[in-house]
């Protein structure tokens, strides 16, 4: 039952992306892509008083990759930059198997925790995450 809620949730995401588009300028950009599968995602931010105050993904690929940088988007906005770095790196942990992911926290993200089994989809799902992770390095050293 949970693995269809699962899936339900995904393509949910998929067939309606939240957080797709783009930003005005000023914002942080970066792209990346999952050459196994074709994934390929750009995410925009705006951050502001540490916070992440405005985030799109753009990008074309799998229902797994999709959903879960539209999950990403929902979960990132209003964020502080170190609540959403432990977001990240709770996210990693769960796709890894490492820790069981906790509904109070990761809310719809915990349907990505099913492709744990599968090491290719991993990546799909990770992709997001990884450029929202390389994103945030530009926010470093700026005026934020
Ligand atoms: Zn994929």
């Amino acid at each position: 039952m949970l693995e269809t809620l699962y899936q339900e949730i995904i393509l949910d995401h998929y067939r309606h992306p939240r957080g797709r588009g783009h930003l005005e300028p000023p914002k942080i950009e970066h792209e990346g892509a999952n050459p196994l599968c074709g994934d390929e995602i750009t995410i925009e931010l705006r951050v502001e008083d540490g916070r992440v105050s405005a985030v799109r993904f753009s990008g074309q690929g799998c229902s797994i990759s999709q959903a879960s940088a539209s999950m990403l988007t929902e979960a990132v906005e209003g964020k502080t930059l170190e609540e959403v770095r432990q977001l990240i790196a709770q996210v990693y942990a769960m796709l890894k198997g490492e820790s069981e992911p906790d509904p109070e926290v990761m809310g719809e993200i915990a349907a990505l925790a099913g492709v744990r089994n599968f090491p290719v989809r991993v990546k799909c799902a990770s992709l997001a995450w990884h450029v929202l992770e390389d994103a945030l390095r530009q926010v470093n050293g700026s005026s934020q």
